[in-house]
């Protein structure tokens, strides 16, 4: 995965050296984060037991001459005790990547509430949100244009980039794209917030 992110570091030579990104996962539980994770990991699907509550696995992606992305996971929704707690993990996070299991329309509309919410918290307002439409393997799954619809993902505002991929933790299509995405995201909003305190 490291290539085509290097690849890219020259759009952020303006990136202080060494200065480390960090990005949030989240998504309800079962998601696929967990399994997404390690696939960014070990290069390959590892079966892994779905966690209730929140799981802190915490990667670190090399990328062009930054310190890389560090990845932190966190299971939200049906879970009011453990708000607070998550909330205070968001914070300055430089990109927000929410999970959604695409093959399980159901519980597209619980995912949407947390979207929004999280999205929408004082913390994370502007934040880059990529949306990974995950289980693209499984019969059935919704595409991401459809999970973009039902997540009502344009609707999270104007100074919102948000991007919406489909992909797929056991075969790991899809994933690379949508970091490249995330990246870029994240690059044009320290460049637009550089441009707007210079102007101030
Ligand atoms: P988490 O709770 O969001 O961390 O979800 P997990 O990563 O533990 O995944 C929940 C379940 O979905 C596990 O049984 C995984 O093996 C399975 N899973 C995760 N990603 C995929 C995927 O892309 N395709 C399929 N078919 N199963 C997946």
């Amino acid at each position: 995965m490291g290539n085509h992110l290097t690849e890219m570091a020259p759009t952020a030579s303006f990136l202080p050296h060494f200065q480390a990104l960090h990005v949030v996962v989240v998504g309800l539980d079962s998601a696929g984060k967990t399994s997404l994770l390690y696939r960014l990991k070990f290069k390959e699907f590892v079966q892994s037991v779905p966690t209730k509550g929140f799981n802190t696995e915490k990667i670190r992606v090399p990328l062009g001459g930054s310190r890389g992305i560090t990845f932190q996971v966190w299971d939200v929704g049906g879970q009011e005790k453990l708000r607070p707690l998550w909330r205070s993990y968001t914070r300055r996070t430089d990109g927000l990547v929410f999970v959604v299991d695409a093959a399980e329309a159901e519980r597209l509309e619980e995912a949407k509430v947390e979207l929004h919410r999280i999205s929408r918290a004082s913390d994370n307002q502007g934040v880059p949100v990529l949306v990974l439409a995950n289980k693209q393997d499984q019969p059935g799954a919704l595409s991401a244009a459809e999970v973009e619809k039902r997540l009502a993902v344009r609707e999270l505002g104007a100074a919102t980039l948000t991007h919406v991929q489909g992909c797929s933790a056991v075969d790991g299509l899809g994933l690379q794209p949508g970091l490249e995405r995330l990246y870029e995201m994240i690059l044009k909003r320290k460049k637009a917030s550089r441009a707007g305190k210079k102007r101030r």
